[in-house]
């Protein structure tokens, strides 16, 4: 999960306040210093830190927080606030052309992610505006990058343009345009080369591709672990090239946050989307205030709404209500909500998104196993079809079968089917409008 170091600095600093009723110049001054070397520990940019604290400071002096009683929560909230600030306000969407096709061209370091994430922004394109794109390959000097591009794209039903490896990356881009125009592709993924570090043959190659393909996005994909070269990467390219938008990636393995928090602020240039793992599913909007929050240890229930929200089908959770309420709720059903929540994402990452659960100590050292999903899943599979629709006539026979097709004890599997039953009932008179005896659902 992202920012784990940080927003533990950052809280005790701000928890010492907590003890105090009225609290001093100088402890502003003390909880300044504290702040400061956590975002220099987070590896955020030294002049974004700099910036910061003086702002942070002379807010917390000059206004309320001194005569307030509460003067930890008015500093969160102003830290809070300059965090969005610094991290660009407002969520910034993609631009779109407004004939076709909108052009997207990415731009990046080897092994930032894009490939990976032009592939996901399509399948997103697709999914939210039923978009048809195309993926250029243009990357020449690695054949297994024009591989990877074509298996992410057999994968997820993306067309790819390729021209193999000896051809030039501006004369592929030159085809692969006239196939888009042809087809009438609304979007148009262009994934560049990259190298290990910034070379002027590289961004010559890719202004270029630039003068050439006109794009209408020109997005830079950066590795948040990376911290503060991530950083610098990004003023390097945004010197050379006519960037619209950053992705950072791999947020999901930055404990540190350093690079989306200096980012927006040295570049002039908006964080557009955010990686999250390498599942074509996680890519988010980047939201600055969501951002913030996360980073406080507030949470971020908003994404975790949208997370459970993406896979939302209207007529199955009507169907579900449906069978709730007679009753028939069954074990197939059952197997569709555990892959529905295990869609979201590890289960640890989507507690931390619960207001004050990201530091909670309990959940510090938590790992859900994702084996017993694949437990429980495993002794679902090994029940016959009449047995998943009909979970009573699950006699002592037919459970010790179930238990030695899945590898699981009989004790496993009696509890399951006891857990279900439980629930199948709670579901029933829930629905039913009978909420007497809900806290039994959280035992046994
Ligand atoms: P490229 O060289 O810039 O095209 O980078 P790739 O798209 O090939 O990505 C390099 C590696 O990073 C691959 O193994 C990807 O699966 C992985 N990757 C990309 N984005 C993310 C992300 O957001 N989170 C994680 N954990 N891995 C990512």
């Amino acid at each position: 999960m992202a920012f784990e170091s940080l927003t533990e600095r950052l809280q005790n600093a701000i928890g010492k306040l907590r003890r105090k009723g009225k609290i001093s110049e100088a402890d502003v001054k003390e909880v300044m210093r504290e702040i400061r070397l956590a975002f220099l520990e987070a590896d955020v940019n030294f002049g974004v830190v700099k910036d910061f604290v003086k702002t942070v400071r002379e807010r917390a002096i000059g206004a309320e927080v001194l005569e307030s009683l509460t003067p930890a929560q008015q500093i969160v909230k102003i830290v809070n606030e300059e965090l969005v600030k610094v991290m660009g306000e407002e969520a910034v969407s993609l631009n779109k052309s407004p004939k076709i096709p909108t052009i997207i061209m990415m731009v990046g370091l080897q092994g930032a992610g894009k490939t990976t994430t032009a592939s996901k922004l399509a399948v997103k394109l697709k999914k939210e505006q039923h978009a048809r794109p195309l993926m250029i390959a243009a990357d020449v000097y690695r054949p297994a990058a024009i591989e990877q591009l074509k298996t992410l794209g057999q994968d997820n039903d993306l067309p790819v343009f390729d021209m193999g490896t000896d051809v030039s990356p501006v004369k592929i881009v030159e085809e692969g345009l006239k196939v888009a125009q042809e087809n009438k592709n609304d979007y148009v993924f262009i994934d560049t080369a990259g190298r290990l570090q910034i070379d002027e043959k590289l961004m010559q190659e890719l202004a270029d591709i630039e003068k050439l393909a006109q794009p209408t996005e020109i997005l830079l994909t950066v590795d948040a672990m990376t911290g503060q070269n991530a950083t610098e990467v990004a003023q390097g390219f945004n010197e050379q090239l006519n960037i619209t938008g950053i992705v950072l990636t791999k947020l999901d393995g930055d404990t540190r946050g350093g690079a989306a928090l200096s980012i927006r602020a040295v570049t002039g240039k908006p964080i557009k989307f955010i990686g999250q793992g390498e599942k074509m599913n996680q890519l988010d909007t980047f939201y600055p205030d969501r951002m913030a929050s996360r980073i406080l240890g507030m949470g971020d229930m908003m994404t975790l709404i949208e997370k459970a929200q993406q896979d939302y089908d209207e007529q199955k959770a009507q169907d579900l209500q449906d069978k709730m309420r007679a009753n028939s709720f069954d074990f197939n059903d059952f197997l569709e909500q555990l892959d529905q929540v295990q869609k979201m994402g590890p289960m640890e990452d989507i507690m931390k998104m619960i207001p004050g659960m990201a530091n909670n100590p309990a959940l510090k050292n938590v790992k859900v196993d994702p084996k017993d999903m694949e437990h429980t899943k495993a002794i679902v599979y090994s029940m016959t079809p009449q047995e998943r629709e009909d979970p009573d006539i699950l006699k002592p026979s037919r459970r010790r079968r179930i238990a030695a097709g899945s590898g699981r004890s009989v004790q496993e599997v009696n509890r399951l089917i006891k857990q279900f039953k439980q629930m199948r009932d709670m579901m029933g008179k829930m629905s039913n409008g009978n909420f007497q005896g809900m806290e039994n659902m959280f035992g046994n």
